[in-house]
């Protein structure tokens, strides 16, 4: 049984004081709901304070983004040491980091390397554009990606995958949930055919894309999904609450 994952991603969203009021407007709740685990990944500046909010709970801290070297010239940007000891998550190859950003499916694979290499738990983004998944493509971009993110990669210490179709991101337009499950299981088969079968069967697929409290049971009712990447819904405390919540019940249930 893999154990259900929720994490939400603020993006460049919350000012400190807002991150402080977000968690705090959370915490009692999510730290109540068992069999799921909890991520919140606040922009870097809030790391620390969040740390210290949720320190002693089961709610886990993850980044958004990393460097893949650990230290240098690199005037701006966060290491993997940074992060390490003071989050345990950190998501990597976002398609905001891919597209706006330029980070290639090589340098997602150097970030998974090094996240790995400091005990950082990378939950690695993949998915297709609109026009991709117009042109039929999407099984082919999302094989190459994951392909790439773990090029020489020997163990995934409990590597997340999360699946998030770009024209889903932030468009109001989620995937259906037999689309997204189909995915997912392409995803598991190219695990199975890098690693093996149990390494495949353990490893957690999120979906991500237009997630709400009003559309989570879809995606958690199927199979293959293990959860789900938030983004916009993580940042109303009640709506992150419900999506958490349901996705408790429907795993204990399911
Ligand atoms: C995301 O940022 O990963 C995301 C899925 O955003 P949203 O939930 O707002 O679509």
């Amino acid at each position: 049984m893999r154990k259900p994952i929720i994490a939400g991603n603020w993006k460049m969203n919350t000012s400190t004081s807002e991150a402080t009021e977000l968690v705090k407007a959370m915490k009692k709740k999510l730290v109540s709901i068992t069999g799921v685990d909890k991520v919140l990944c606040p922009p870097f500046v809030s790391l620390s304070l969040v740390k210290d909010l949720i320190k002693g709970t089961s709610i886990k801290l993850g980044a958004q983004n990393m460097h893949y070297e650990r230290s240098g010239a690199y005037t701006g940007e966060i290491s993997p040491v940074m992060l390490s000891g003071l989050c345990s998550f950190v998501i990597l190859g976002h398609s905001e980091r891919r597209a706006l950003f330029e980070e290639s499916d090589q340098i997602v694979n150097k970030k998974v390397q090094a996240a790995l290499d400091l005990q950082l738990t990378p939950i690695v983004c993949v998915g297709e554009s609109l026009e991709q998944n117009e042109a039929g493509e999407t099984i082919d971009v999302v094989t190459r990606q994951i392909k790439a993110a773990f090029n020489g990669v020997e163990s995934l210490q409990g590597t997340v995958v999360a699946y998030e179709p770009i024209w889903a991101i932030g468009t109001g337009k989620a995937a259906r949930g037999d689309q997204a499950n189909a995915i997912h299981k392409v995803i598991r088969s190219v695990i199975a055919q890098l690693y093996d079968d149990s390494v495949a069967q353990d490893m957690r697929i999120q979906y991500g894309g237009s997630v709400t409290a009003a559309n989570i049971a879809e995606f958690i009712g199927q199979p293959e999904i293990d959860g789900a990447l938030v983004g916009g819904a993580s940042l109303k405390a009640p709506e992150f609450i419900s999506i958490v919540e349901q996705t408790s019940k429907i795993k204990k249930t399911g």
